[in-house]
C-alpha cells in the first residue's frame, strides 16, 4: 500500500511535469529569482506563486477568449505602435519580461518567438511615426517591460522621445521594480530622472509581492523624484477579497505609489480560471469607497474586446431623476439632490 501511494504521487508529479512542459510550449514561462524566493515562502497556491508558475488550466480555451483581447493589432500604424487615442500612444521597445505573469494580456506576443528587442529600423519608424504625429503629447512605454532594457538603450529612446517638441510626457509601466528590483540601478534610476516629466506606472497585484529589496528599489525611484502611480489586475484566488485588496491598496500608498487603475482581468486565452465576475468587481470596488482612504483609490476599468478602449466600470454613485438626482453614500443609501 506505501507503494501505491508513492507511485501515485509520482504519477502526479509526472503530469505535473508534462502539463509545465505543454504550456512552456505555448507561452513564455520565467520566474525571478526574488519570486521564485516569496513562492517558496508562501503555501502551495499562495498570490505570488499563481501569478507566475504554470497552470495546466492555461491550456483551455474559455468562450469569448481571444488572441489580442485588448485589440492592440486594429490601432498599430507601424511595429511597435498602438495608437488608439488621439493624444497618447503605446510605444513597445521590446516583448521581453523578467518574470511573465500566467495571466498576461499581450501573451501570444510578448515573450513569444522573434525578435526580443524592437529591430532598430522598425524603432526608427516607430519614432519618426510619433514625430510625424504633434497631437501625441504621451509616450506610454510598454511591452514587454520596457525596464529590462539596458539603461543606455532606454537612454537613447527617451532622448529621442525628449528632441520632440510635442511629447511632454513619458509613462513607463513595468513590474521590474518589484520582480527583479536589482535592475533598479542607480544609473537606470538616473536615465529615468533626467527624462523628467516621467511616470512610472508599477503593476502589483498582491501586498506580498512588495518584498523588502523592492520596496527599496521603489523608494530610489520615488527620491529620485520620479513620481509613481499603480495598476494592478483582479485575479481570482490573488486580490479579489476586501481584505487583500485592501491590502495591495495601502500597501502602494505607504510606498508612495498612488493607486491608478484597477483591471478587470482581460479575455486573453486561457486565463478563464483568473476572471471574476465584472458584478463582483463592481461590488468589491463599492465597498472600498468608505473604508479606505480616497488615496487609495483606483479606477477599477475594462477594456473592452474589440479595441474600443478603456471604460471605468465602478459603482455608480449618481441615477438620475425627473427633477435632479439622488446620490449614494458610501453605505449604499440614496440622497436627493435637487
Ligand atoms: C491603456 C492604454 C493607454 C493608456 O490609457 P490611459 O487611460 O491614459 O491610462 C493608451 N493607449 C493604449 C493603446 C492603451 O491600451
Ligand atoms: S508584466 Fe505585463 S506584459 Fe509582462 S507578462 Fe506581465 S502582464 Fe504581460
Amino acid at each position: 500500500m506505501a507503494t501505491g501511494i508513492k507511485n501515485g504521487r509520482t504519477s502526479q508529479i509526472l503530469q505535473f511535469a508534462h502539463d509545465i512542459d505543454a504550456v512552456a510550449e505555448r507561452y513564455a514561462v520565467a520566474i525571478t529569482p526574488l519570486m521564485q524566493e516569496l513562492i517558496d515562502a508562501e503555501r502551495s497556491d499562495g498570490p505570488i506563486s499563481k501569478q507566475f508558475v504554470p497552470d495546466a488550466r492555461e491550456l483551455d480555451s474559455a468562450h469569448g477568449e481571444l488572441a489580442d483581447p485588448v485589440g492592440d493589432g486594429p490601432h498599430a500604424p507601424v511595429p511597435g505602435i498602438v495608437h488608439r487615442y488621439p493624444d497618447r500612444v503605446l510605444l513597445m521597445p521590446t516583448k521581453i519580461c523578467a518574470a511573465y505573469c500566467r495571466f498576461c494580456f499581450r501573451r501570444e506576443t510578448v515573450g513569444q518567438q522573434g525578435e526580443a528587442l524592437l529591430p532598430a529600423r522598425e524603432l526608427a519608424a516607430a519614432l519618426q511615426y510619433i514625430r510625424e504625429h504633434e497631437e501625441i503629447w504621451e509616450v506610454i512605454l510598454s511591452g514587454g517591460d520596457p525596464l529590462v532594457l539596458s539603461p543606455r538603450r532606454l537612454d537613447k529612446i527617451l532622448t529621442e522621445l525628449r528632441e520632440i517638441a510635442h511629447v511632454r510626457v513619458v509613462r513607463v509601466h513595468t513590474r521590474v521594480p518589484l520582480v527583479a528590483p536589482e535592475k533598479i540601478t542607480r544609473e537606470l534610476t538616473e536615465v529615468l530622472r533626467k527624462a523628467a516629466p516621467l511616470f512610472v506606472v508599477l503593476h502589483a497585484n498582491h501586498a506580498d509581492e512588495f518584498a523588502p529589496q523592492g520596496q527599496a528599489a521603489c523608494a530610489r525611484l520615488v527620491d529620485a523624484g520620479i513620481p509613481m502611480l499603480g495598476q494592478s489586475v483582479l485575479l481570482r484566488g490573488v486580490n479579489d477579497n476586501a481584505a487583500a485588496l485592501e491590502a495591495l491598496l495601502r500597501r502602494q500608498v505607504e510606498n508612495r505609489i498612488k493607486p491608478y487603475y484597477l483591471h478587470h482581468a482581460d479575455r486573453a486565452n486561457g486565463t478563464a480560471h483568473f476572471r471574476t465576475g465584472l458584478a463582483q468587481g463592481r461590488a468589491l470596488t463599492a465597498g472600498l469607497r468608505g473604508r479606505v482612504s480616497g488615496i487609495c483609490q483606483p479606477a477599477y476599468v475594462l477594456d473592452i474586446p474589440g479595441g474600443h478602449g478603456k471604460s471605468p466600470v465602478g459603482p455608480d454613485y449618481v441615477r438620475e431623476r425627473s427633477d435632479g438626482v439622488d446620490v449614494r453614500d458610501v453605505n449604499g443609501c440614496w440622497h436627493a439632490y435637487e
